[in-house]
Parts: structure tokens; C-alpha cells; sequence
């Protein structure tokens, strides 16, 4: 069984967009053992979208168009399939009353270009779009079904969802069992990850791959066949062992939900100090819902003279120390515990580039403190790339010190990258 993607839009040939529709899909299917042979990308043209069809549909068994639906002179998905399959555009009834259904719902009253979404290639079937006006509308040529889904991601995965999967599954009944696991490591290189792994024999028919996502490295296990399961949990706890405390997470889980997780259920609570990493820590952790259970407050400090009022930093470490030094950085964190009474009070403070370093303290150095209910701990690290890679590794650095804090397992080995 072989299955494409389709993607449809000038703006994701000329760089204004990027394509996230055909990795959301991808993903999806792959989940559901529908794995995707080929993925594709037009512009809005509507020989070049018809071009692009007819060589799908003789290739494949499957494809998943998304993209060019809406009421607007650019959108030609429809006419470029009525074309591509000789199947004359006609207004099709039921996607008609789902269209004026969708604008009662909005209450807002429907532009005559609206009725255009409603003109659909012959013999097609609608899919229903409960979250917008574009229906999507599913077509077979020559035993290849083609689905034709709204560009919009929201909309579109939910009609994925709804309709497509369970049409490719009756369709394609029991495809060969695909499996696969994402263990995220922190803390490793990529080739150490590696050696550690293959120290400890993996069991016969594991596909190993690897993936950086900076500053995290994701070790996918992935097993085909009706033992796939089985194989995959196997592996997994081989990767467990090999890798120990540098596991952060499993499947989607981040770095960040784990961390959030683990200080949940220890029931300690936090307060951020950050300086060079302007709020980027406490925006991971409240990115997770629930942060609120124990996440007290983040201050941003970015001034000496901030430091010095909303966290109490003795200005004669300033003047002695520098901001960016040891000394500040225990002194920030004692004062944001202090202020907030949270079990955890943590700091950062360090020099992001791409100007501000010396030769004493170059670009990347940051120095991190964290003072808990297991005693107190500071580091002087130094972290690579520009200025969004040395925020972002400082950051993950720190949620990796609170996920260690609540796990109670405190490192000995370097941080720093
Ligand atoms: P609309 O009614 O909004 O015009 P449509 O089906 O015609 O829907 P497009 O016009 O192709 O879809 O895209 C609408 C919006 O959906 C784009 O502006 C973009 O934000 C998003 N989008 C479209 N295609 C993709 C894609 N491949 N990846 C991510 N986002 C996409
Ligand atoms: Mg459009």
C-alpha cells in the first residue's frame, strides 16, 4: 500500500510558510501503521495541482491532499481535480447546507463567494468540516482515493481524524504492524548516546535512529510485523538501562512536561530568577497546563538595578562579582526563594552574545544556582551557538536541574555542551 501527501500553496514554495501539514499527517498515519511513501508540493497553479494529481493517482494507492479549498480566487484544488479526472465541477448539494450550517453557527451571514467551496468534482463525497467553512470532499480514480482536506492545520486534522483514517483503515484493513518509541536523552553527545546503546545488545529487528532536537538528542526505536510491540517495550527498557538519569522523556513527551511532571508529584513548588534567558524557562514550564501547581512566579532581571530591588542582590556583588558571575547568581536565587517561600528558588545569569563577553567571560558563559530542600547548588557552564541556541540550552539545562532536583538525582558529570 503506498500513500502520498500533497501540499498545496504558492506561499509554501516562495519560503512564507512552512510546510507543518505534511509532517502533522505523516505522523498521524504512521501512528495508525499507514506509513507514507512520497510527499509533494505545488504551487497554486492549477495545471501544475492537476500535473501533480494524475501522477499521484497512477502511483499510489492513497493520497492526501490539503490546501486551496477556500473562497478565493486562489484556491483551485476543486477545478484542478475536476480537470485532472475529467469530472466537471457541479454544486454539490449537501456540502451547499454544510456551509450555510458552518456561517448560522458563526452567525455571520454568508458571501455569495462561499457557494463556490460547495462546487465539487463529480461523484465526489463530502467530509464534513466542523471547524470551518471549506468542506473537503473524497474521490476515487482508477482504485486510488484521493482526499481533499482544507489547508488550515486545525481543520484539517480533525477531518484527518474523523474521516480519512478510518476510510484508509477500512480500505486497507490490518496494514503490517508499524511501531516506534522516542527516548529523549539531555545531558549526552550524540555519539556517546550511541556507544552507550550499543554496549547492550538490542533485540533482533530493532531499527535504531537518531535525532537531534537541540539540545536534546531523541533515540527512536522502531520495529515492523506483528511482534512490533513487543520488540519496541524490549528495546526500550534496554535504552532505559544503557542511558540511566540522561533519559528525560518518552514519546511526545518534552523535556519541559517531564520536569512539570516530576515537580507535580514530588509537590514542590518554584521561583524563577532569569536574567539571559528573559523569561524562556518559566515560558517551557508554563507552556504545560497545570503549571500553576507549582510554579510561583518568574522574575525577569535583566538590569543590576533589578537584581539589586526585586531580588536583594547585595550591590557589592555587583560591583565586586559583575552580574554575570557565581556570587550573583546564588544571590538571585536565595532571593527569589526568599521572596516567594517556594520549596526551589533558581537562577540564571549569563552573557547570550552576540556581543557582551570578555576574554575572561566569552560569549556562553552563564552561570546557573539552584537552592532547594536538598542544599544548593551553582555552576559556571558555557554553552555553544548564537544567541537563541545559548538561551534555549540554558534553558533546557535548567529544567534538567529542577527534573534531577524532584527526582533527587544530582549529577556529577558536566552539563555543558
Ligand atoms: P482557506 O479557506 O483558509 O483559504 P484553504 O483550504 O484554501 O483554506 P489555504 O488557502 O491553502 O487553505 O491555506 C490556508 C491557511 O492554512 C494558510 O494561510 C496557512 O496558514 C495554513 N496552511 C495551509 N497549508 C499549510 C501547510 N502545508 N502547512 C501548514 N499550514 C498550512
Ligand atoms: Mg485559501
Amino acid at each position: 500500500m503506498k500513500i502520498a501527501i500533497l501540499t498545496i500553496g504558492d506561499e509554501l514554495l516562495n519560503g512564507d510558510l512552512a510546510d507543518t501539514n505534511t509532517a502533522a499527517i505523516a505522523g498521524i498515519l504512521i501512528s495508525h501503521s499507514l506509513p507514507v511513501h512520497e510527499a509533494a508540493t505545488t504551487g497554486d497553479r492549477e495545471t501544475d495541482i492537476a500535473a501533480a494529481l494524475q501522477r499521484l493517482a497512477a502511483t499510489q494507492d492513497a493520497v492526501v491532499v490539503t490546501g486551496g479549498l477556500g473562497p478565493t480566487g486562489d484556491d483551485r484544488t476543486a477545478k484542478a481535480a475536476a480537470s485532472a479526472f475529467s469530472r466537471p465541477l457541479s454544486l454539490n448539494d449537501k456540502a451547499l447546507q454544510q456551509i450555510r450550517a458552518r456561517f448560522r453557527i458563526m452567525q455571520r451571514s454568508m458571501h455569495p463567494a462561499n457557494e463556490k467551496q460547495a462546487m465539487l468534482p463529480g461523484r465526489s463525497t463530502v467530509i464534513a468540516n466542523h471547524n470551518g467553512t471549506a468542506p473537503g470532499f473524497h474521490l476515487q480514480h482508477h482504485g486510488t482515493e484521493l482526499y481533499f482536506l482544507p489547508g488550515v492545520p486545525r481543520e484539517m486534522l480533525v477531518m484527518l481524524k474523523e474521516y480519512v483514517i478510518p476510510s484508509l483503515l477500512e480500505r486497507f484493513p490490518d496494514p503490517p504492524l508499524f511501531c516506534q518509541q522516542t527516548v529523549t536523552v539531555l545531558g549526552l553527545p550524540e555519539p556517546e548516546v550511541e556507544s552507550r546503546i550499543s554496549s547492550n545488545p538490542l533485540p533482533e529487528g530493532i531499527e535504531l535512529a537518531f535525532n537531534v532536537e537541540l539540545p536534546a538528542v531523541q533515540v527512536k526505536l522502531r520495529a515492523k510485523g506483528k511482534d512490533a510491540r513487543k520488540l519496541v517495550d524490549r528495546a526500550e527498557l534496554v535504552v532505559r538501562k544503557a542511558l540511566g538519569e540522561y533519559v528525560v522523556g518518552f514519546g511526545n513527551e518534552t523535556l519541559a512536561a517531564a520536569t512539570a511532571k516530576h515537580l507535580i508529584s514530588e509537590g514542590l513548588t518554584l521561583s524563577l530568577a532569569e536574567s539571559c534567558t528573559g523569561g524562556l524557562i518559566a515560558k517551557l514550564l508554563t507552556d504545560q497546563a497545570g503549571a500553576s501547581a507549582f510554579l510561583e512566579r518568574s522574575v525577569v532581571t535583566y538590569a543590576n538595578s533589578a537584581k539589586i530591588d526585586c531580588l536583594q542582590v547585595s550591590p557589592d556583588i555587583l560591583e565586586q562579582h559583575g552580574a554575570v558571575s557565581e556570587d550573583c547568581a546564588v544571590a538571585m536565587a536565595r532571593g527569589v526563594k526568599a521572596a516567594s517561600r517556594t520549596d526551589i528558588g533558581l537562577a540564571v545569569t549569563g552573557i547570550a552574545g552576540p556581543d557582551g563577553g570578555t576574554e575572561d567571560k566569552p560569549v556562553g558563559t552563564v552561570f546557573m544556582a539552584m537552592t532547594g530542600p536538598y542544599g544548593e547548588r551553582v555552576e559556571r557552564l558555557h554553552f555553544h551557538g548564537n544567541r537563541e541556541q545559548v538561551r534555549m540550552r540554558t534553558a533546557c539545562t535548567a529544567l534538567d536541574w529542577l527534573r534531577r532536583q524532584a527526582l533527587q538525582q544530582i549529577s556529577d558529570e558536566p552539563q555543558e555542551d
